[in-house]
């Protein structure tokens, strides 16, 4: 599977003219190595030519924790007292055009720029975006089972009880339920209640939620590398008449994008189903986001929905729809599924209810 991935880094390179492919810390190393490095003052990096043998340069001590697979890369530790911006400098043999990974901490790369003057550099995002991009069947099969589990935490709010309790309670909640449904990790939980959910990030805090609220719970994590992402909206006691069309506002923007989000489709064009249902019914000024953005190893990848973005959808794509709306000071609602596009049309992975789920 590495060889695999590495064969087609190799043929973007080819395309993209680039001799070196760098890569440090965040999700391109694992993707290509199966190895996650910490984020550490101390320099791991791929070294992957577009032809010859492939080495990850790791800090000695970090060496044990490393698979390694030859028929991908080799490893090659690096003793405390060694220059591993030398090391690296010296596997590159001076290429012309180096992509090096966008995590990568800045003080190496500005070594990397002074040992190699006569390299340009480039973003490896333009190399691997495109690549992770498009997941395999083993990836979405990933996706799907992390976004059961957030799928059985959503449905499980819709009967506990909201209204009393403070935000950062629920966002508990939240967190121990997905590392209860096998979560490894929850990366946020964000609970948006009353006026705070005109904030789409609102950090939950001391608010006490209550009759008349509603509350966006967005939450998600990872489980098996994968990341799950889910939005559903609450409301305590019966809803407003004025929420109520919000919602079904929302709702149908919702359905909209994601029957949009067809194989062929540009992601610019999937943002304008959402936003041309919220504009038409006069909450265009509160939409303030894109409609959604690509999901895999990370919480945030390509391909993002976006006015400008003219990517098209493949077979494979993996994104969120998450359109919402805003009204500052009083109340907000969002609704997000992850969906996959696959050659018989938009595929939903998340299945729980998406209506407004009434609690008390
Ligand atoms: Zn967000
Ligand atoms: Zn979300
Ligand atoms: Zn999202």
């Amino acid at each position: 599977m590495f060889e695999e991935r590495i064969s087609r880094a190799r043929s973007r390179m080819e395309e993209l003219d680039v001799d070196t492919l760098l890569l440090s810390v965040g999700a391109d190393l694992p993707y290509f190595t199966g190895y996650t490095a910490m984020p550490l003052e101390r320099l791991t990096m791929l070294v992957l030519p577009r032809s010859g043998d492939a080495t990850l340069v790791v800090p000695a001590l970090e060496a044990p924790r490393i698979e390694e697979r030859p028929e991908a890369f080799t490893i090659q530790p690096w003793g405390e007292t060694e220059d591993p911006v030398a090391i690296v400098a010296r596997l590159a043999r001076r290429p012309a055009r180096a992509a090096i990974g966008d995590r990568t901490w800045a003080t190496f790369v500005l070594g990397l720029q002074e040992a190699l003057p006569e390299t340009s550099f480039l973003a490896a995002s333009r190399v691997t975006g495109p690549l992770r991009a498009q997941k395999d069947a083993a990836e979405i099969d990933a996706l799907r089972a992390a976004a059961r589990v957030v799928d059985s935490v959503a449905l499980a709010m819709r009967d506990r009880p909201f209204a009393g309790r403070t935000e950062a309670d629920i966002s508990r909640e939240l967190v121990e339920r997905m590392l209860e449904g096998g979560h490894e990790r929850a990366n946020f939980a964000i609970v948006a209640s009353g006026p705070n959910a005109a904030s789409p990030h609102h950090e939950p805090g001391d608010r006490i939620v209550e009759v008349g609220d509603s509350i966006v719970c967005d939450f998600g994590g990872t489980m098996a590398g994968y990341c799950s992402d889910i939005t559903r909206t609450f409301a305590v006691g019966e809803p407003s008449a004025d929420m109520i069309d919000l919602y079904g506002v929302l709702f149908e923007a919702q359905e909209q994008a994601v029957r949009a989000a067809r194989v062929g489709v540009t992601c610019e064009q999937v943002d304008a189903a959402a936003r041309s249902v919220i504009a038409a019914a006069g909450y265009g000024d509160y939409f303030i986001h894109r409609t959604g953005h690509g999901i895999g190893l990370e919480e945030h990848e390509d391909p993002y929905l976006v006015s400008g973005n003219a990517t098209l959808l493949a077979a494979g794509h993996a994104f969120s729809v998450e359109p919402g709306i805003y009204l500052p000071g009083r109340c907000g609602a969002r609704i997000e599924d992850i969906v996959v596009a696959t050659e018989s049309g938009p595929e939903r992975l998340n299945e729980a209810p998406r209506e407004l789920a009434i609690v008390g």
